[in-house]
């Protein structure tokens, strides 16, 4: 069973549900951030002695290791950051800001793909522009077309797979027609890479980031791909020590990529534990991992629709792991805290993504979100435990 690689799962009975968020960890990568803080705690590229240099050894193999696996040309593309997050604000404010005069997202987008082209200025219809969704919440393409017609050379950022919905975008069409109109690129991550392949160089994305976290991995790293073209247009984020060929009381002359863009100590056992949470995935298999995905989603679905009320905001084919509902006249978060009290952890609330709960005219949503370890049993209890805390909240 997969429940058995991870230990919260031996010490703890809560049907988790909230992979959206955040996934456990398997034993494995726990192991090995244990391993360097036991066993060879030094900061990297500094030290010029044994646990140094294994340390760095680890790091740097593991930037190898993203590499391959996302097989982008070059270690000098990935970038470690804290996640998601930081990729996005890295971008906007060392990339973006001085040479875009649109960026383009889509509707579908978490807070942190949009909030920090707010900070910069950029408005709707003031330098922002929203692509439309069909009645499924997928992407609209020949709307996206428009968009880049009317601004030739944007910058477009979108979501991989919606946190809320689940919907995939058609991220390799996003690319090509981006391009044909002189655009750069940036697809987040965060939802995708624990449930699909990715492959920078048959995207052809200008940056894509992902956080370790929501793939199995230690929190706070996470990995911004940028393009080898792009570096050297890429303005340095932050500046400090490890970034430093040289500086005197004047002047500092920078290393190259990537670590002029890692500024200050990294942290070290996560980079190295997102390693073993890459192999296990690769342990695995995407192949695996969708097919039982799928079969949980159409688990899902089929207990949902035999609950009275149940309103689901997409009958999208399109989608992955992540599934959002409400039933009639209830609130979500009372559903939430329903839940909570059977010992089920699912998300409710707006997730992270204000905008299209407005456009949909609801204040949030119940998602549940799936991991690799879950099973049909997490699936039959969540609906026992729904059905149960709907008959109370409609007594
Ligand atoms: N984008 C999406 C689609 C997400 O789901 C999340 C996290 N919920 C983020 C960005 C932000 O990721 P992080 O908190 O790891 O920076």
């Amino acid at each position: 069973m997969i429940k058995d690689d991870f230990p919260y799962f031996s010490n703890s009975k809560i049907t988790y549900l909230d992979n959206g968020a955040t996934t456990q960890k398997p034993q494995r990568v726990i192991d090995s951030v244990v391993k360097y803080y036991s066993e060879y705690c030094a900061n990297t590229h500094r030290g010029s002695y044994k646990d140094g240099n294994l340390a760095t050894l680890n790091y740097e193999d593991t930037r190898d290791f993203v590499r391959s696996f996302i097989n982008a040309n070059s270690s000098r593309e990935i970038i470690f950051t804290k996640g998601v997050t930081e990729g996005i604000n890295m971008v906007a404010s060392s990339f973006v800001k001085e040479n875009f005069k649109t960026v383009i997202i889509s509707s579908l987008e978490h807070h942190s793909n949009i909030v920090p082209w707010h900070n910069l200025g950029y408005k709707k219809g003031n330098g922002l522009e929203v692509v439309r969704f069909n009645n499924n919440l997928e992407f609209d393409l020949s709307h996206f077309e428009e968009l880049l017609k009317k601004n030739p050379g944007a910058f477009v950022s979108v979501t991989h797979v919606s946190n809320v919905f689940g919907i995939v975008h058609p991220i390799k069409k996003i690319t090509e027609l981006t391009h044909k109109y002189g655009g750069k690129v940036l697809i987040d991550g965060a939802q995708s890479l624990s449930r699909i392949n990715i492959d920078v160089k048959e995207i052809d994305a200008d940056f894509f980031v992902f956080s370790s976290h929501k793939s199995y991995g230690p929190t706070g790293v996470g990995v911004l791909y940028i393009k080898e073209s792009n570096i050297k247009s890429f303005k340095l984020y932050q500046t400090g020590g490890a970034v430093i060929d040289r500086v005197t009381y004047d002047d500092s002359t920078f290393l190259d990529s990537p670590l002029c863009f890692e500024a200050g100590t990294q942290n070290i056992a996560g980079v190295i534990g997102f390693k073993s949470a890459l192999e296990y995935i690769k342990s695995i298999s995407y192949e695996v991992i969708q097919k039982h995905e799928k079969y949980l989603l159409e688990l899902l679905h089929k207990g949902l629709g035999e609950i009275d009320d149940v309103l689901l905001y997409t009958h999208s084919n399109l989608v992955g792991g992540n599934l959002s509902f409400n039933i009639k006249d209830i609130t979500p978060i009372d559903l939430g805290l329903l839940l909570d009290k059977q010992g089920v952890a699912v998300r409710a609330g707006h997730h992270c993504a204000m905008p299209i709960m407005e456009e949909l005219g609801i204040d949030g949503t119940v998602r549940v979100s799936l991991g690799i370890y879950n099973d049909k049993e997490d699936i039959e209890n969540f609906l026992a435990k729904l059905k149960r805390a709907v008959s109370i909240l409609k007594d």
